[in-house]
């Protein structure tokens, strides 16, 4: 049975709002030859036709196949929930797996930025089905990097259309967050050819019916490999080889999951079978990055379309339902109620999750914005510079977005009370579908390890640096705006204590100290980003006259909201970074 209280309006005057007046996304893509023809307009139209798809095809689906699930036959082969298999053909026809590719390779080449917005929609609607073609453009891009060039000529084209589908095979049953474990091998052959031999677990889209071939990039080692993630190699290895013929591996098993049901997650035996060198030998993490790097992205989008979907349920749900009186309203008479909307302790889990969900938007667009000018802008010195701002957002984004949209969906059912824990309402399958989100893709403790070691450290705080010169930038403009004051004083603050925190981070030598620290300072940056696109979008929402009275003043109420009973939450993680924490005591086995 669908869910018929479960709806989804696509927030596409948002979307509009973020790319015309929050970040000017199409001055931005003028300045790049290769996005220069994507203007306003035909941005807004990509996504209007993305939300209709999402909603017409992918939503009705989503509750019946949570409940029908993925089947594993007698003949190895997974059988997908009924619907899943016409959606996909349709997204295919439609041109959708094209849409950030690159033109060589048939893709659209309209940009990341657009892209990430019709990902968070098709997750809205259905993060299962999502779960096959998501994996798409990271695959593409891994081979389109590292590639042989008739690896190539072989599979691009079909992965950029849509055409085969890709899986992405780390995951072993010993070797987890720490992929220096693994042990598949990879056995070279005197025709060019590897012979890939090992299991793997947990592999989502391994095995299905919606595409005839299925393009896997393994992890593997080849013999004499170093120890450790030093040694590892990157393998392609497909369903179905060059001569039609099937390659030696198959599904042993589909788990039974918490939430993604309709999503394949696959039990994969590969018992040499023929696969080719991706990259060079022992560098397979590296290319391998290049998916992962985009999957952890398309994560966060997974997040932040739960935390959508659940925001405006529970708002729906909020102003309908009523219970009783809502302080402040005059004239008491029995059986008297007001929606539950009016209540505060309902308006503020209402609020926060607004004021999260449209920063959440705006930090997302702007990584993705990133990403288009680390690609295509004709100066190096500011490629390289967003490449910089997209690294040091991608933990940020994999990790917050993903604990928005499972906390987000928590929150919402809670506004629904009883009626949330029952299946009928659709939030229940929320909660268990974005659960997951935080623990793919590197789990958040991961992403927490990375921020700090890799994006912070690693640099020495010149990427950080480089992010608080733009949130003073706009400190400063939001100034000089009438009314905006406290915006601007918000996010110096955060300047401060970042600054503050850098330095003392980097002041710290004992590693493990560091380490104790790193969920504060993934919470601490959040916070931060936070401070900026409530200031920006709120600076943005003064000029978005064309988007009526009303819808200024509501989203500026909604970042004061954030920027007066959000941010301070950010206090006590910058101070346990600047001040140092306490030390963290041993665990001892349970009594
Ligand atoms: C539905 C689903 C789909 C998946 N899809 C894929 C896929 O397509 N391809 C694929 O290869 N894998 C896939 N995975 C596997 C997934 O990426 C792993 O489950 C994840 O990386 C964590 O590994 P693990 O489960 O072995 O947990 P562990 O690595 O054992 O971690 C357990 C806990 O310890 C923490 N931890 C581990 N190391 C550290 C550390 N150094 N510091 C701090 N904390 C740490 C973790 O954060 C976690 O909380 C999928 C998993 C699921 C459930």
């Amino acid at each position: 049975m669908s869910n018929p209280a479960w709806a989804y309006e696509a927030p596409l005057r948002d979307m509009r709002f973020v790319l015309e007046h929050v970040l000017d996304a199409p001055a931005a893509w003028a300045a790049c030859p290769a996005l220069a023809e994507v203007d306003l307009e035909t941005a807004c139209a990509v996504l209007e036709q993305g939300a209709r798809f999402a909603s017409a095809q992918l939503q009705p689906l989503n509750g019946p196949a949570d409940l029908e699930g993925c089947r594993l036959e007698p003949d190895g082969r997974v059988r997908t929930p009924a619907g899943f298999r016409a959606a996909y053909q349709a997204f295919v026809d439609a041109g959708w797996p094209a849409l950030a590719g690159e033109p060589a390779w048939g893709g659209q080449g309209l940009g990341l930025l657009l892209d990430g917005f019709v990902r968070e929609m098709l997750d809205a609607c259905n993060h299962a089905w999502n779960m096959y073609p998501d994996l798409l453009h990271g695959a593409a891009a891994t081979l389109a990097a590292h590639g042989s060039d008739e690896l190539k000529q072989r599979y691009l084209r079909r992965l950029v259309s849509g055409q085969w589908l890709a899986a992405m095979a780390l995951t072993e049953p010993q070797a987890g967050s720490d992929l220096g474990l693994l042990r598949t091998r990879a056995e070279p052959q005197p025709d060019g050819s590897l012979r890939v031999s090992g299991n793997k677990i947990f592999i989502s889209g391994g095995e299905h019916d919606l595409t005839d071939n299925i393009v896997h990039l393994v992890l593997c080692r080849l013999p004499d490999a170093a120890p450790g993630t030093r040694g590892l190699s990157l393998a392609l290895v497909p369903k179905v080889l060059p001569d039609g013929s099937r390659n030696a591996m198959s599904c042993e098993g589909l788990e039974k999951k918490m939430g993604i049901r309709a999503s394949a997650t696959c039990a994969m035996r590969y018992d040499g079978a023929t696969g080719w060198l991706v990259g060079e030998p022992g560098r397979g993490l590296a290319a391998m990055f290049v998916m992962m790097n985009s999957a952890r992205l398309h994560v966060a989008l997974q997040g932040l379309g739960h935390a959508e979907m659940a925001m405006q349920n529970a708002l729906r749900h909020a102003l309908e339902r009523r219970q009783s009186r809502a302080p402040g309203v005059r004239g008491e008479h029995a059986g008297a109620a007001d929606p539950i909307a009016r209540h505060p302790a309902m308006r503020h889990a209402l609020l926060a999750l607004q004021a999260q969900v449209e920063a959440g938007r705006v930090i997302a667009a702007r990584a993705g914005l990133a990403l288009d000018l680390a690609e295509h802008h004709p100066d190096p010195a500011r490629r390289a510079a967003e490449q910089a701002r997209a690294a040091l957002l991608t933990p940020l984004l994999k990790a917050q977005l993903t604990r928005l949209g499972f906390e987000g969906a928590s929150a919402a059912l809670q506004v629904f009370g009883g009626y949330g824990y029952v299946h009928e309402y659709g939030v229940e399958q929320s909660v268990r579908d974005a659960r997951i989100a935080m623990i793919y893709e590197g789990t958040n403790e991961i992403q927490a390890i990375d921020l700090v070691q890799r994006k912070l450290l690693g640099d020495r705080g010149a990427a950080l640096l480089a992010l608080l010169a733009e949130c003073s930038s706009e400190a400063q403009a939001c100034a000089a705006e009438p009314g905006l004051d406290e915006f601007a004083q918000a996010l110096r603050g955060q300047c401060d204590a970042a600054h503050a925190a850098l330095a003392a981070l980097l002041a710290r030598h004992d590693p493990a100290q560091v380490l104790a620290l790193a969920p504060d300072v993934m919470d601490a940056l959040w916070w931060l980003l936070n401070a900026w696109a409530f200031a920006a979008s709120a600076r943005a929402a003064l000029r978005a006259h064309d988007a009526g009275a009303q819808w200024q003043q509501g989203r500026l109420d909604r970042m004061r909201y954030g920027a007066r009973w959000l941010l301070p939450r950010a206090t006590l993680h910058w101070n346990r970074i600047i001040t140092g924490a306490p030390e963290l005591p041993e665990l001892q086995a349970a009594q």
